[in-house]
């Protein structure tokens, strides 16, 4: 089994990668490697489910390059597929004036990244947009949608197969070699041959980078991100409402998010899970939990963030904690309006000395790319990042 192209991973960005390879190279031959039994079984298909416009990002950062380019090649793929989605906006609220600076600061640098049409919202027109809102100033980004990324992966699926890729399930990559011009990949039974080899693995992307690199300088530390559901005929929000984020933590505060099948999210907060693939509290894997505890820089990481990290658990298992949070910015909501939802576990990169990888991040040597940092806005980014990495391997 020889191919140009290997790929690990169907989430969005490792099918988004394959799909533009052969977008740029027709005849060759890619194949991309699952271990589970169908494309988008974990941060792809356990997301929040929005079309990020680009305003957070640090102006010039893989980031925001790739957010906003991603966002019109998503949108223009949806348009050619028939993949549904919303731009219904939405709006970022300071609820206490101590949050007015920082929310100023969200508006310029959406400005410095291209958006156009924002608009600062005092208390009142927080009001006519969000009647059960309130705060005391906000910003309307209308570039803001929401989408099913599943069915974007269903389509990249598709067009990845029909124009003559192949796509591996339950398949699980447990080891890599390499000889000077390939790279054979096994799940201890059955070896693919590659040319090249690019890994798009999301919770065990450092995992699957030590297979080719030895010791990485980065380890993924899994936060699992929890949802209300809203099941009250009340409707709390028109767009999406997110607070004011704290800019010290790379995740963006509970938040409310119009669903594009129908319904209101709430959450989703950002609990460290004790399994990379740990979707429930009881989820609980020892050896990694060691690995993670044994990493310095996760050590670095709680001696900054204890604090933060302590909130999150609080709220993850105490309701009140988590209504009162969302009652910051729809003071209406109570408990009885909300019941428990799914999860997402993100997987967030951490250098060794305690700092949380902020920007995508990839490491490359040779003819192999591995992205061993790819979280949040990576699922509206994914066609450009797939874009960039293919442009880069195709090159070498
Ligand atoms: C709770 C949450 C909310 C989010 N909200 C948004 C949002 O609203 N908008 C947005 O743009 N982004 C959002 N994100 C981020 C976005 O979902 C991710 O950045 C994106 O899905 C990453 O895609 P991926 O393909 O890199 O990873 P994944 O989707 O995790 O895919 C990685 C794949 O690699 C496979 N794999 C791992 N190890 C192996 C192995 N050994 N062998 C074979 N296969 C392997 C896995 O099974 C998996 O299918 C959110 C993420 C989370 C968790």
């Amino acid at each position: 089994m020889t191919y140009d192209y290997i790929v690990i991973g169907a989430g969005i960005v490792g099918l988004s990668t394959a799909f533009k390879i052969l977008e740029k190279s027709p005849h060759v031959k890619i194949v991309v490697l699952e271990k589970e039994d169908g494309a988008a079984r974990h941060q792809t298909g356990n997301n929040s489910g929005v079309i990020h416009s680009g305003i957070y990002y640090t102006p010039g950062s893989l980031k925001a390059l790739n957010c906003r380019k991603g966002y019109r090649l998503l949108l223009d793929y949806c348009d050619k597929k028939e993949i549904k989605y919303d731009l219904c906006g939405k709006v970022i609220v300071a609820t206490n004036i101590g949050e007015v600076q920082r929310l100023e600061g969200l508006y310029e640098r959406g400005i410095q990244n291209g958006l156009e049409g924002m608009k600062l919202l005092s208390p009142a027109e927080i009001q006519e947009r969000e009647p059960g809102c309130s705060g005391v100033k906000g910003i309307f980004v209308p570039q803001t949608g929401i989408i099913d990324y599943k069915q974007v992966c269903k389509a990249l699926e598709k067009d990845i197969i029909t124009a003559g890729g192949e796509i591996i399930y339950n398949y699980k990559v447990s080891a890599i070699s390499e000889k000077p011009d390939n790279i054979f990949v096994t799940d201890g039974s059955r070896e693919y041959l590659g040319k090249k080899l690019i890994t798009c693995a999301g919770l065990y992307s450092d995992k699957i980078a030590e297979m080719t690199e030895g010791k990485v300088d980065v380890r993924i530390i899994p936060f699992r991100g929890e949802y209300y559901k809203i099941q009250s005929t009340k409707s709390f929000v028109n767009h999406l409402v997110y607070p004011v984020p704290d800019p010290a933590f790379p995740f963006l505060g509970v938040h409310f998010t119009r669903m594009i099948g129908g319904g209101i999210e709430a959450g989703p907060n950002a609990v460290l899970a004790f399994k990379r693939e740990g979707y429930k509290k009881t989820d609980i894997s020892l050896p990694e939990l060691l690995d993670i505890f044994g990493w310095k820089g996760f050590r670095s990481v709680m001696a900054k963030y204890w604090k933060t990290g302590l909130g999150e658990f609080y709220r993850s298992y105490r309701k009140k904690a988590f209504v009162k949070a969302l009652q910051k910015l729809v003071p209406a909501i109570s408990g009885v309006d909300l019941v428990p939802g799914g999860a997402g576990v993100r997987a967030q990169a951490c250098h060794a000395n305690g700092k949380l990888v902020d920007d995508f991040y990839i490491i490359e040597r040779r003819n192999i790319m591995h992205v061993c940092n790819a979280p949040s806005p990576a699922a509206t980014a994914s066609l450009a990042i797939g874009e960039y990495l293919a442009e880069k391997v195709i090159s070498k």
